[in-house]
C-alpha cells in the first residue's frame, strides 16, 4: 500500500530504509552501517510502524538501562519480591542458549516478545559471547549488570522452583487475570527451552490469560533456544499488533535480526578480511552450508557431498563437469560468468571433494567455479569464543550470497538465509545414513526461520491443539521431516 515502503528504494542505504538508528557513532561497530556494501537491500516491506516501535523502543532502552536511577528502583523491587503497576520500567531477561543460530533466534524472539509488552530486554550473556555482538540501542547497554540479584540464570531450567509453569503446577501463584500485581512476584522464569513439552505447564506462556498475569510481573527472565515467534502470533492479544508492525508475517526475523543483530568489529575484521581476500572476483555468489546432525541423521562426508552435487547441478545452481575432457585448454570464460563457492561445514571432506571436481574437469559451460571455505572446526566446541566468532563469521559471510543452499533444520542455516532475505534449497537430512532420496533437495516456501518445537496446547481445554488450527499462517516446517508436526 502507499504507507508501505521497501528497504530496496536506495541501494547502499545504511540505515536500511530506516531500520537502523542514525544515532550511533560508526567507529565503535562499523558493520552496522557498512553491511549495507555487502549484503543487497532488502526487497521485504518495512512497516512505517515498525520503525516507530523501534524508535519508541529505542528511547524506553535509554531511559531504563542499568546505570539509571529507573533501573536502580527496578532492581529494588526484586527485593521486595512482590510486583507492581508503579514502576516505569519493567524488563524481560533474555539468557540466549545453545549454539550460534539458536543465540540468534532465541535473542531476536525475545526482542520481540518486549516489543509487544513494553519490556526493556536485558542480554544475560555467556562468557563464550563476549565482543561477538555490537551494543544495538544508542547510547546505552543491553548487558545485565554482573551484579544482577538473581544469579545463575543459564542453570534454571524446567523445574526450577520459580518458574512461571512450576507455580502454576503447584497453585503457589495466583492466575486469575484480575489478580493485582501485589499479590504476584517480583520476577519469573519462563522455561521455552526445546526441552518443553506440552504436558508441561510452561506451555501457558503461548495463553491469552496467563499473558494478562505475566504482565504485571515487573521482570521476565526468559530462556530459550528456540524461534518462539509463531507462538508469539498464537496469542490473540498480540494479534493486531504483530499485524501493524508485519504486514507481511514470514519477514519477522528478516527485519529484526537485521536490526538487533550485529557483529562486533573484531568478527567484522574476520568478515571483511575473508570477504576481500576471497569472495569479490566474480558476479555470482553461491552459498552452501552442509550440516552433519551427527547425532541423530549422521551423514558420510562422501554422501553429504554427492547430495550437494545432486542438488546444485539439478537445480541449476552450479554447472556440470566434463569427465572426459580433463586435457582441455584452460577455460575462456571472463569474470562476469564465473561463479564463487563460498562452502561451509564443520568438516573439511566436503569442500576438499568438490574444489577438486572443479579442479580436476572444466565445466560444461566453460564457467570458472571457485570454493573457498574459511574453516574447519571438525566438531561444534563448548564455551569457545573464537568458535563462536568463526560460526557468526561464516553465517554473517553466507548472508552475503546471491543464492543459498543450507542443510534442513539448522537454525544456522536459518539465521544465514533470512538475514540475506533468500529462499534456500533445503539439502534434506538422512537418518542413520539412508540414501537421501530424489530430490536431494527443495525450494524453502519462505524466508522465515522455523519452530522446531511449538506448543500444541489448547488454553480453552487443556488439551492438545494443531497450532495451525489456530492460526492459519502458521503451518509446518517445511523443511522438517522427521520431527512431530511443527509450525
Ligand atoms: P544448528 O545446530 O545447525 O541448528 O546451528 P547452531 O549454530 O545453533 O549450532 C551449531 C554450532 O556448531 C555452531 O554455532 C558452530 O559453533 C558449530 N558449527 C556447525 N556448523 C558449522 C559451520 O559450518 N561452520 C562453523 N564455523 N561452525 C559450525
Amino acid at each position: 500500500g502507499s504507507t508501505e515502503q521497501t528497504a530496496a528504494a536506495i541501494p547502499n542505504d545504511r540505515l536500511l530504509g530506516g531500520l537502523l538508528s542514525s544515532d550511533f557513532d560508526e567507529e565503535s561497530c562499523l558493520s552496522r552501517y557498512q553491511i549495507a556494501l555487502y549484503r543487497k537491500a532488502s526487497s521485504h516491506i518495512l512497516s512505517p510502524y515498525l520503525l516507530s516501535k523501534l524508535r519508541k523502543y529505542e528511547a524506553l532502552h535509554k531511559k531504563c538501562a542499568p546505570n539509571t536511577p529507573l533501573f536502580q528502583k527496578s532492581i529494588e523491587q526484586i527485593k521486595l519480591n512482590y510486583s507492581t503497576d508503579q514502576l516505569e520500567c519493567n524488563y524481560v531477561v533474555s539468557s540466549p542458549y545453545d549454539g550460534i543460530g539458536n543465540r540468534m533466534l532465541a535473542l531476536t524472539a525475545t526482542f520481540l516478545y518486549a516489543l509487544l509488552t513494553d519490556r526493556v530486554m536485558l542480554m544475560h550473556q555467556l562468557d563464550d559471547m563476549v565482543d561477538l555482538l555490537c551494543e544495538p540501542f544508542p547510547g546505552t547497554t543491553w548487558y545485565l549488570p554482573s551484579d544482577f540479584p538473581i544469579q545463575g540464570l543459564e542453570w534454571h531450567n524446567k523445574h526450577s522452583q520459580n518458574s512461571y509453569g512450576y507455580l502454576v503446577e503447584k497453585n503457589l501463584i495466583n492466575i486469575d487475570p484480575k489478580a493485582s500485581p501485589s499479590s504476584l512476584p517480583s520476577s519469573i522464569y519462563v522455561h521455552l527451552m526445546n526441552d518443553m513439552q506440552d504436558d508441561h505447564l510452561h506451555v501457558r506462556f503461548f495463553c491469552d490469560d496467563d499473558q494478562l498475569v505475566i504482565n504485571k510481573i515487573n521482570w521476565v527472565l526468559l530462556r530459550t533456544n528456540q524461534y518462539i515467534i509463531p507462538g508469539l502470533f498464537i496469542i490473540p492479544k498480540y494479534a493486531e499488533e504483530l499485524e501493524r508492525m508485519f504486514p507481511s508475517k514470514e519477514t519477522v526475523f528478516h527485519h529484526l535480526g537485521r536490526y538487533l543483530l550485529h557483529p562486533s568489529n573484531t568478527v567484522w575484521g574476520m568478515i571483511m578480511r575473508y570477504h576481500n581476500s576471497y569472495l569479490t572476483k566474480s558476479k555470482e555468489r553461491i552459498g552452501i552450508q552442509v550440516r552433519n546432525f551427527s547425532y541423530w541423521a549422521p551423514i558420510s562426508a562422501k554422501k553429504a557431498y554427492e547430495q550437494v552435487v545432486r542438488c546444485t547441478q539439478q537445480q541449476l545452481i552450479l554447472p556440470g563437469v566434463n569427465l572426459n575432457q580433463s586435457q582441455t585448454s584452460p577455460s575462456t570464460s571472463t569474470e562476469a560468468t564465473a561463479k564463487t563457492v563460498l562452502l561451509v561445514s564443520l568438516s573439511r571432506e566436503v569442500y576438499e571433494r568438490l574444489y577438486n571436481l572443479y579442479f580436476e574437469h572444466p565445466t560444461t559451460t566453460g564457467q570458472m567455479i571457485s570454493v573457498y571455505q574459511p574453516s574447519h572446526e571438525e566438531k561444534q566446541k563448548f564455551q569457545n569464543k573464537f568458535h563462536n566468532y568463526k560460526a557468526m563469521v561464516e553465517i554473517w559471510l553466507l548472508s552475503f550470497s546471491d543464492v543459498l543452499v543450507t542443510t534442513a533444520i539448522s537454525t544456522f542455516g536459518y539465521v544465514s538465509y533470512s538475514l540475506a532475505g533468500i529462499k534456500p534449497w533445503y539439502l534434506q537430512t538422512a537418518i542413520m545414513d539412508q540414501n537421501i532420496t530424489n530430490p536431494s533437495c527443495r525450494r524453502a516456501l519462505s524466508i522465515e526461520p522455523c519452530y522446531h518445537t511449538p506448543p500444541h496446547f489448547n488454553c480453552k481445554t487443556g488439551g492438545n491443539v494443531d497450532p495451525r488450527s489456530i492460526v492459519h499462517h502458521v503451518r509446518q516446517c517445511d523443511d522438517d521431516y522427521y520431527h512431530e508436526p511443527a509450525i
